[in-house]
């Protein structure tokens, strides 16, 4: 029997019965792993020799942790994946993915509306070991396809993307790389495994930021890339190699976190809908970016792909720069901050926190009147009427 959602992520990927007779997942707070004699490495050894991983124990805490193996056998399940690899941030699952398929030659496209921190990644420490990137429209997959060359290896995209939250024709793009022996990776963290499961489309691995709504209290970082066993093993391989592996607390507050998400996503994804929709109305908003509104350029791609749009929303406020920042100090429920996906609404305008940045500067930078509104599980109406108050501050 299939589960739904909720029961994985209220059950999957834990034992049943476990040590001591708890119902949770205890923290297995430990650096490395002890052999009773030396026996016992020996045997250890031949299995190493002889399989591949995972192995039958763990060695040392780089390489792996019950709880974390938990955590990661509960993502997997959620995500319809084979295999879970748990690592230190998002960030972490990202560069290590990247590091694992890539080699000095290869050629990368890369979906150009993405977590600007991905894309300092790829532009500069990743062009500068010899990788090169095209960057791409993300809801164009003939662009896809235009860009690939002799050494194109892999597709990267984010879906839905941030801040502008466009949605990819992932089946689509799935089809082009397939055609070409290209792998598809899937940032796909403002989805959820609820909202959208790219290996469904054919994606090879799907990467998230576990930091927002996988763990969705803001009190840890973490990251995943969930696939095949197959081709997460050199991914794992690297992981124990560059160490961007989490602690055993980080993964037990994850198993927490997890255990409400389909709640949490459902209030989100209700509430984002109703904000958005609310926004869309206002005369002081020229542009709501929301795929779940009838106007936003890939809510058809959308409807096909997702079943909830999520609760980020991005919106343009007619005015300039100071405008909108004074819209954000009068808002009374939200913080004001990065990040995304919590049970604390936040909202931050990027071009106050990142429009300085080098990177971004070189590429543009941000519009000064867009703010990116990740809603909380607060009560709609009274987000709502929060929003009706500054408004008319304006
Ligand atoms: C936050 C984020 C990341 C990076 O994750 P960290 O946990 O902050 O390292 C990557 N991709 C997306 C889409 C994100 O929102």
């Amino acid at each position: 029997m299939e589960e739904h959602n909720s029961t994985k992520s209220v059950h999957a990927g834990e034992l049943r019965h476990k040590p001591e007779h708890t119902l949770t997942t205890s923290i297995a707070r430990t650096s490395t792993y002890t052999f009773r004699d030396t026996a016992e490495i020996l045997v250890y050894m031949q299995e190493k020799a002889a399989g591949s991983p995972p192995y039958s124990r763990i060695e040392y805490g780089r390489y792996g942790n019950p709880t974390q193996a938990a955590a990661e056998r509960k993502l997997a399940a959620l995500e319809g994946g084979e295999r879970a690899l748990l690592f230190a941030s998002g960030m972490a699952a990202v560069s290590t993915t990247l590091l694992a398929l890539l080699s000095r030659g290869d050629h990368l496209i890369f979906g150009r509306d993405s977590f600007y921190q991905t894309r300092e990644f790829v532009g500069t420490l990743l062009s500068r070991w010899g990788i090169e990137t095209t960057l791409v429209e993300n809801d164009r997959p003939e662009a896809f396809a235009a860009a690939i060359r002799p050494g194109t290896r892999a597709i990267f995209v984010e879906c839905p993307s941030n801040p502008y939250l466009r949605v990819a024709d992932i089946p689509r793009i799935v089809e082009i790389a397939r055609a070409n022996k290209l792998l598809t990776v899937v940032d796909s963290t403002f989805a959820t495994p609820l909202n959208m499961r790219p290996l469904e489309f054919g994606a090879d691995i799907v990467i998230h930021s576990a930091t927002k709504y996988l763990a969705g209290h803001n009190d840890l970082l973490a990251g995943v890339a969930i696939g095949s066993s197959q081709i997460l093993a050199d991914v794992g391989g690297v992981r124990s190699l560059l160490g961007g592996i989490p602690g055993a607390d980080e993964a037990s507050l994850l198993i927490r976190g997890l255990k409400t998400l389909d709640l949490r996503v459902r209030r989100q994804n209700e509430t984002g809908l109703r904000v958005a929709q609310f926004l869309e109305k206002q005369s002081a908003v020229e542009r709501v970016w929301y795929p779940g509104l009838p106007g936003h350029p890939d809510y058809e791609t959308a409807r096909r792909l997702m079943s909830g749009f999520g609760g980020v929303v991005s919106f343009e406020l007619k005015g300039d720069f100071d405008r909108a920042g004074r819209f954000v100090d009068s808002l009374q429920l939200p913080f004001i901050g990065p990040t995304l996906g919590g049970v604390e609404s936040i909202i931050l305008q990027p071009a106050a926190l990142y429009s300085l940045d080098p990177f971004e500067r070189k590429l543009g930078g941000m519009k000064d009147n867009l703010l990116r509104y990740s809603l909380g599980i607060e009560d709609a109406d009274d987000l709502i009427a929060d929003l009706q108050q500054a408004l008319a501050q304006l």
